[in-house]
């Protein structure tokens, strides 16, 4: 089969030049016990995806990218429950096992077997399952590997969806709207009335700006430095829209908000965004952080705020989801016309032009870009 694969990271801009995802044919193996072999339908472009582009989130390879996608079981392996063929999947990037402490705890985001398989770039059980041409190991992505026309993954990184709803829109689940969405409604638990500032609007952070506005948080502020995106925000329901190139952001967030928000969600993965969202937050406020600074990055606050002004910061890992609750949660809110994602959708495009697509989002030209798979 055809797929994306990243075999050394720091390759120079533009990517369409330079191409550091090398459309290949590898080998897929047949799925094992617990697995299922889809049909990719569409796969996401995320930031993620460009951070282990750029080396700024180490992983190791080579690597098959793709971590958002959707399609259709084709091959069950033996001992598959709860999935039959022909039905319509969206990958969860964090396998869920089921009997580890986290998983038994309702909070499967932090699963330790998936934890350790998608730092090790195998499938849940420890396994893999891609080649290369010369049959070289291939790493899985979080346990997806989306961007190629086959995926096999774990049963628990699949989780069955609507048949009609569109390849395009499905993919879109996986991430950027579990992530996001998930980061205000779980993570944040944010309440009618409550105002919420969201520092960053790529993919996951208009994600929560949706997120935001079907749970009628009210004032509603956007925070970029993308004029286009400022716009966008306000046609999805944000009562404020601040360019971050001008003045001090966390400044005139408190000043449209009477003093502060009491929810600040960043998901621009700095440090310097996510120490501004900290100070536009009300006494009591909570930040929530959702972007992934590179490794060495550190993040300082005052420490008596957190008790004399009993602030919170806390961290949310995609969405600190359960994906089998949420994803079918949100696809309905999406189709009450609650959580119009469709809007995040700019582009789609072929597996030939993935390289492209990159240069657009790092260049902010794009929010959400889909490949499609015949
Ligand atoms: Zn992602
Ligand atoms: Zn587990």
């Amino acid at each position: 089969m055809r797929a994306a694969v990243l075999r050394r990271t720091g390759a120079t801009a533009p990517y369409a030049a330079s191409r550091p995802l090398a459309i290949e044919t590898v080998q897929l193996q047949p799925p094992g016990r617990g697995e299922v072999r889809v049909r990719v339908r569409a796969a996401g472009l995320c930031h993620s995806d460009l951070s282990v582009i750029d080396g700024s989130r180490p992983r190791p390879l080579p690597m098959l990218l793709g971590h958002e996608a959707t399609g259709e079981v084709v091959e069950l392996g033996e001992g598959v429950s709860g999935l039959r063929l022909g039905d319509q999947v969206v990958f969860s990037f964090v396998p869920m096992c089921g009997h580890c402490d986290p998983c038994a705890c309702g909070r499967p985001v932090l699963c330790e077997a998936g934890a350790a398989a998608n730092a090790a770039g195998t499938l849940l059980d420890g396994g893999a399952r891609l080649r290369d041409a010369d049959d070289a190991p291939l790493h899985h992505h979080l346990g997806v590997s989306g961007f190629a026309e086959y995926a096999v993954v774990s049963g628990h990184s699949a989780v069955r969806i609507d048949a009609d709803l569109p390849p395009s829109i499905a993919a879109l689940f996986g991430c950027a709207v579990m992530t996001g969405v998930g980061a205000v409604v779980n993570t944040a638990g944010v309440r009618p009335g409550e105002s919420v500032a969201v520092f960053g609007l790529g993919g996951v952070g208009l994600s929560a700006l949706l997120g935001a506005a079907a749970c009628s948080a009210w004032p509603l502020v956007a925070v970029d430095v993308v004029p286009d995106k400022l716009a966008l925000a306000r046609e999805l329901g944000a009562s404020h829209c601040i360019d971050a190139r001008t003045g001090d952001v966390a400044a005139q967030v408190r000043e449209a908000t009477g003093g502060g928000v009491d929810h600040a969600i960043e998901t621009a993965g700095d440090e310097r965004v996510l120490a501004a969202a900290y100070a536009a937050t009300r006494r009591g406020g909570c930040t929530v952080t959702v972007g992934l600074p590179a490794p060495d990055r550190m993040f300082s606050v005052p420490a008596v705020g957190l008790v004399a002004e009993e602030r919170t910061v806390k961290g949310s890992y995609m969405g600190s989801a359960v994906p089998r609750r949420d994803i079918p949660r949100y696809i309905a809110l999406h189709r009450a016309g609650r959580l119009p994602v469709e809007r995040l959708l700019t582009h789609t495009l072929a597996l030939d032009d993935i390289n492209a697509g990159f240069d657009r989002l790092a260049s902010g030209e794009a929010i959400r870009q889909v490949v499609l798979f015949d």
